[in-house]
């Protein structure tokens, strides 16, 4: 297997305990660990760096503005965007998604047309459209799975016709961990004239990621789900399509001129960001990718295929545990979505914890998923490049314990 364990010395935290065990950190999906390269970067900002972007011509406010808009052009490197003003940032994947809702549907749909979803989603790419459909009279409709958790590609046909006006999918699920079908998507959806949107929240963080290769319109993306800190993220977009959209929020920055009675816009990308934006995050951001272009993301994907992989087969021999999501790596991410015969998932995890091993337990924000999936929750365990072997077999153990303890025969 792909050793990746030297990098684990670069994770603080990775060396805490919880109830006197080693932390085994199976959560990446829902956020993942910093290094000290991420830590540093900001810390260094605010000693030294801090001041507001954009704004002053002082020497600080020049360095500051320096250091985000260098945060950008890592950004827009690390997914091959044709130039950094193609990356706006915004406060995460949800907010990114929202920008495009708002900005984009709201003012090219009109009653009768329809958005095209997956029952896959996560909330964040379901809910923003609701909004905006209930507004404008567009209506949402779906692309439902297969037996083996993919999406349906043979339904492409019947759910995207001339109606729809926005696909908008997943790259990679945070519950199954099924790598959305990017291109036929993409592909159905310009057929039809439509947009194409993709939440690439688990995507970006996990494989290597060209958007100009995509073609979509539009991706977004979290730093906190890639080493990066809470509070900042990306929407990347084709220009024209960003030309075409409105700001879904006004202030300061993003303006070129402001009357008593209207408003003209800056340039790309400050046109979508409205106010103070999240400076020292944007720089932990771009410490975040250069930290993932080192190791290369050819590799974190190799890393991921191979513990997914052993954590399948390891999870595979536990009598009356359930996976949800395709077998095949090529097919899937390191989210493993699992039940364990009749335990609840919310005390597997706390039984899990004992042990020291953080999973995650619920409906993972997927609601209409578990739904299809026909069970009120689920445990997942998400991997990332700092995971070795030996945490999936404490992890295994743990359930194994969890089996004798809830006495499942
Ligand atoms: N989409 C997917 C697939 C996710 O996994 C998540 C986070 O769990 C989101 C969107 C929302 O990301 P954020 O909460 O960072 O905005």
């Amino acid at each position: 297997m792909l050793d990746l364990s030297h990098l684990r010395a670069d994770f603080p935290i990775l060396d805490r305990q919880v109830h006197g065990k080693p932390l085994v950190y199976l959560d990446s999906a829902a956020t993942t660990q910093k290094p000290v390269q991420v830590l540093d970067a900001m810390d260094d900002y605010y000693r030294h760096h801090n001041a507001n972007v954009h704004r002053g011509a002082y020497t600080m406010a020049e360095e500051a503005t320096e250091l985000y808009e260098g945060a950008r052009r890592r950004v827009a490197r690390f997914i091959n965007a044709a130039a950094p003003e193609e990356v706006v940032f915004t406060r995460g994947t949800t907010s990114a998604i929202n920008a495009v809702a708002y900005g984009w549907g709201l003012h090219h749909l009109q009653p009768g047309d329809r958005i095209a979803l997956t029952t896959m989603e996560h909330h964040a790419n379901i809910v923003p459209w609701q909004l905006v459909a209930r507004v404008t009279g567009a209506e949402l409709t779906y692309l439902p799975l297969t037996a083996d958790f993919r999406v349906d590609v043979g339904a492409i046909g019947d759910v995207i016709d001339s109606r729809v006006k926005i696909v908008a999918f997943s790259g990679m699920s945070n519950v199954l961990g099924t790598i959305g079908p990017l291109a036929e998507a993409v592909a159905a959806a310009r057929a039809v004239g439509a947009i194409s949107v993709i939440d690439a929240a688990q995507l970006v963080p996990h494989h290597p990621t060209d958007v100009r290769a995509i073609g979509a319109d539009f991706l977004a993306f979290s730093a906190h789900k890639m080493l990066g800190p809470t509070g900042v993220g990306a929407l990347w977009g084709r220009r024209d399509r960003f030309e075409e959209m409105e700001p879904a929020e006004g202030g300061g920055e993003m303006i070129r001129d402001v009357q008593l009675h209207s408003s003209t816009w800056a340039d790309l990308p400050h046109k979508f960001e409205a106010g103070t934006p999240p400076i020292a995050e944007a720089v932990g951001f771009g410490a975040a990718v250069d930290y993932l272009e080192a190791v290369g993301m050819d590799r974190v994907r190799d890393h991921e295929r191979e513990i997914t992989r052993y954590a399948l087969d390891r999870l595979a021999e536990i009598p009356d545990l359930t996976v949800y999501g395709p077998d095949d790596t090529a097919q899937r991410g390191g989210a493993v979505s699992f039940t364990l015969a009749d335990i609840h998932p919310h005390d597997l995890a706390t039984i899990l914890d004992q042990s020291g091993v953080a999973v995650r337990a619920g409906h993972h924000c997927a609601k209409p998923l578990m739904r299809v999936l026909d069970v009120p929750a689920t445990a997942r365990a998400s991997f990332y490049l700092y995971n070795v072997p030996g945490e999936v077999d404490v992890l295994v153990a743990a359930l194994h314990e969890a089996r004798r303890l809830f006495g499942v025969a």
